[in-house]
């Protein structure tokens, strides 16, 4: 929430009466300040109240990252704007492009931490892979970003920024329009729920990106809690389960969020959403060779398919450095597929993209490891 102490005395430097010095940190991330506070700023600055929203439109719209490109404004407001408020804009810090087009970037936040986001082009489709906090709490096995500490959450400005950055490369580089956004980066998106939220909202405003919320996924590991929040919430996007097992032990064993959201919780949490919302979900499944590729695999799969209406999207295994799991066979991946199949499942056999520059599923962060430890070790010093 914005200070109020920090605005009255915003508002009487603005009329300048008044300058006051403040305790660190002296400047705000405009883009916390919701319209109707920053509505409030101008108000109380004697200001109309129409230049909060034409500040807003340059902060979301059209994804400004200095106040001096905003040029419907008088220099003495973009002088005071710069004075009192920051523009925490993300930055593409790295890019690398796949042999499949597939394009990685590290992001660059505020405070130098890097989080990866990827654009991943087929035939049909230009979607956008981002992330939602730095790191991620839930060591799941097969994933290298699970092998990072949590550092933060992102703010829901700093993800709106990645798909902005995204959007922009899929523009002009391949001159197709973001059709997109899934949320599978790095991070737990509903351990980051506010956040997360917010940033769908301005993602899909008209006074943001103006996209569709049915383009847009969220993907979790299974916060039981949460996807009911999520029912209670209404929210109109797609939500996507990271399941991976359909047995209890097994998922255990790659996924810990598992021991304290078994897969009858989440069967319970998943008819509370269905009920809420009347959304189909989505259960991601990674086929690990003779782990849970078996067809008894694929059989405690329809049984837990049985609970809502569902798709499952089969995705091959990139194996991480010094991982425990190897990618399955073509024909163990058929079979398995075709069972499912068999019992009026949909089902989707999603081949890996950007496996040559480490952008594919479960492999953010791999490479990317040192740099991150550097960067953490410079932070907590
Ligand atoms: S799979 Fe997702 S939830 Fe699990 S460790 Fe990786 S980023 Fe975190």
């Amino acid at each position: 929430m914005f200070n109020s102490q920090y605005i009255s005395s915003f508002a009487l430097h603005f009329r300048k009466i008044v300058i006051i010095c403040y305790p660190y940190p002296l400047k705000k991330d405009i883009r916390a300040l919701s319209l109707e506070e920053l509505k409030t700023v101008f108000i109380e600055n004697g200001d109309k109240a129409f230049r909060a929203k034409q500040v807003y439109e340059w902060l979301w719209k059209k994804s400004v990252r200095t106040f001096d490109e905003m040029t419907n404004l008088s220099k003495s407001t973009r002088e005071l704007l710069n004075t009192h408020f920051v523009i925490n804009a993300v930055a593409v810090d790295d890019m690398q492009v796949s042999s499949d087009r597939t394009i990685k970037n590290a992001f660059r936040l505020y405070d130098s931490n890097i989080v990866e986001g990827v654009l991943i082009p087929s035939t049909t489709r230009m979607t956008a892979c981002i992330s939602s906090q730095v790191g991620c709490s839930l060591t799941c096995k097969f994933c290298a970003t699970g092998r990072l500490e949590r550092l933060r959450n992102l703010n829901a400005d700093e993800i709106y920024d990645q798909v902005v950055l995204i959007k922009n490369q899929a523009e002009q580089k391949y001159n197709i329009p973001l059709t997109n956004i899934v949320y599978m980066g790095m991070g737990e998106p509903l351990l980051n729920y506010k956040n997360v939220l917010d940033s769908v909202e301005k993602i899909t405003s008209p006074e943001g990106l103006n996209m569709s919320p049915q383009r847009i996924t969220i993907s979790t590991a299974g916060v039981s809690k949460m996807i009911k929040k999520l029912g209670d919430d209404g929210v109109k996007f797609n939500l996507a389960l990271s399941l991976h097992a359909a047995n209890d032990e097994k998922r255990n064993h790659i996924m810990p969020i598992n021991e304290s959201n078994s897969l009858e919780a989440l069967a319970e949490a998943l008819k509370y959403f269905y009920e809420k919302t009347g959304t189909r979900v989505t259960y991601e499944y990674i086929a690990f060779k003779d782990f849970n590729d078996s067809i008894e695999d694929a059989r405690d799969l329809a049984k837990f398919c049985k609970h809502i209406p569902c798709k499952v999207n089969i995705i091959e295994y990139n194996p991480i450095d010094n991982g425990e799991f190897q990618q399955t066979t073509t024909a163990r991946l058929d079979a398995f597929a075709k069972y499912l199949e068999s019992k009026n499942i949909i089902v989707n056999v999603r081949r890996s993209r950007g496996k040559d520059i480490d952008a594919a599923c479960g492999q953010l962060a791999n490479k990317n490891k040192e740099g991150f430890e550097k960067r953490k070790m410079k932070i907590t010093q």
